[in-house]
């Protein structure tokens, strides 16, 4: 069945384009994807989105945010798109064999952690080696682990780990940190907190049945090698934008990312809208998110607009 509008992804992007898309009466369809309410479902408290003076919890923002959608009349299905043609209007998507099309498309397919691509690394994935902090810091109590980064999200997540972990080393490349001084100092003044600097993680050590026991680490000056004891090691080294299913069709940045027009969220083809992280590599911020997906929503309302006159 043809939509007027099909949003492919429901991170607070896609789902602020589902309330606006919605309430200009364009009954908007959202592909959820793999990870629905997306990357805020696994945080824990996000304590810097606008009119929440005491914080809100990750997940129950997101759920706020769909049932706001859905209460103007946004459909939201729990299906992740694996092809797409944009070749033609109206546009095609496709979940599992099932065509759906629309005459304009708002892609807010955000972006995933990046891991670091050791083999150890996939091995020991959910057995002590982790990419989220706020997903699985609970089972640590009392275990002694390791955050790998230099970011805002590392030393947030060193500090969310603190809760349950008796000790948090991070493992960073270099001599200063990328993240901003005030999640710095406050990772630093936690006494169970420690850094080892200018290390790069050169294999993790463990089985299966074991999990982690430890991790071998490389001085990246003198390139000497040494091995830490730990129990668990998290990677908070960055995201990557999930573009993969537009690289064809859609103009992407070197890093990946799609491309809009400026003070817009036009992408090269017309009617198709991007907004979100994944066209966003420089704030990244769920507020920042969410106003860009209100901006994809306007401006797929007025160029459909344009269409019909
Ligand atoms: P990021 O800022 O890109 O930092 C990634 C970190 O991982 C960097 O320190 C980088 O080292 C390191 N790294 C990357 N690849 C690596 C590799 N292969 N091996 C070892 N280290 C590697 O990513 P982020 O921390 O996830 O933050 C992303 C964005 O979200 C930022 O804009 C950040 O400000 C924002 N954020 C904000 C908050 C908040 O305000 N509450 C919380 C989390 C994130 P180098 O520094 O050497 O490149």
């Amino acid at each position: 069945m043809k939509r007027k509008v099909i949003i492919i992804g429901s991170g607070p992007a896609g789902l602020t384009a589902a309330i606006y898309a919605a309430r200009a009466n364009l009954s908007p369809l959202v592909f959820e994807g793999a990870q629905p309410g997306g990357q805020l479902t696994i945080t824990t408290d996000v304590e810097n989105y606008p009119g929440f003076p005491n914080g809100i919890m990750g997940p129950d923002l997101m759920d706020e945010l769909r049932k706001q959608a859905q209460r103007f009349g946004a459909e939201c299905v729990f299906k992740t798109i694996d092809k797409v043609d944009f070749s033609e209007r109206p546009y095609k998507v496709w979940t599992s064999g099932n065509e759906y099309s629309a005459d304009a498309i708002i892609i807010s397919t955000g972006a995933t952690a990046r891991l670091l691509g050791l083999k150890s690394e996939t091995e020991l994935m959910g057995n002590g080696v982790s990419a989220c902090a706020t997903c699985d810091g609970f089972f640590y109590r009392d275990k002694k682990v390791l955050i790998v980064g230099g970011g805002d999200s590392a030393m947030e997540e060193a500090t969310f780990l603190t809760k349950f972990a008796s000790e948090v080393i991070i493992i960073h490349r270099r001599e200063e940190f990328r993240a901003s001084k005030i999640m710095v100092e406050r990772a630093l003044a936690n006494p169970k907190i420690s850094v080892e600097y200018n290390s790069n993680v050169d294999d993790i050590i463990g089985t299966k049945e074991t999990g982690v026991t430890s991790v071998r680490l490389v001085d990246t000056r003198n390139g000497e090698k040494r091995e830490i004891e730990c129990d668990g090691v998290f990677m908070a080294i960055g995201h990557d934008p999930n573009t993969k299913l537009f690289n064809d069709s859609i103009t992407l940045d070197e890093a990946g990312y799609i491309v809009t027009k400026p003070d817009s969220t036009y992408t090269n083809i017309e009617g198709v809208f991007a907004c979100g992280d994944v066209q966003d590599h420089t704030y990244r911020q769920a507020v920042t998110a969410a106003g860009s997906g209100c901006m994809a929503a306007i401006d797929s309302e007025r160029w459909l607009e344009k269409q019909t006159h």
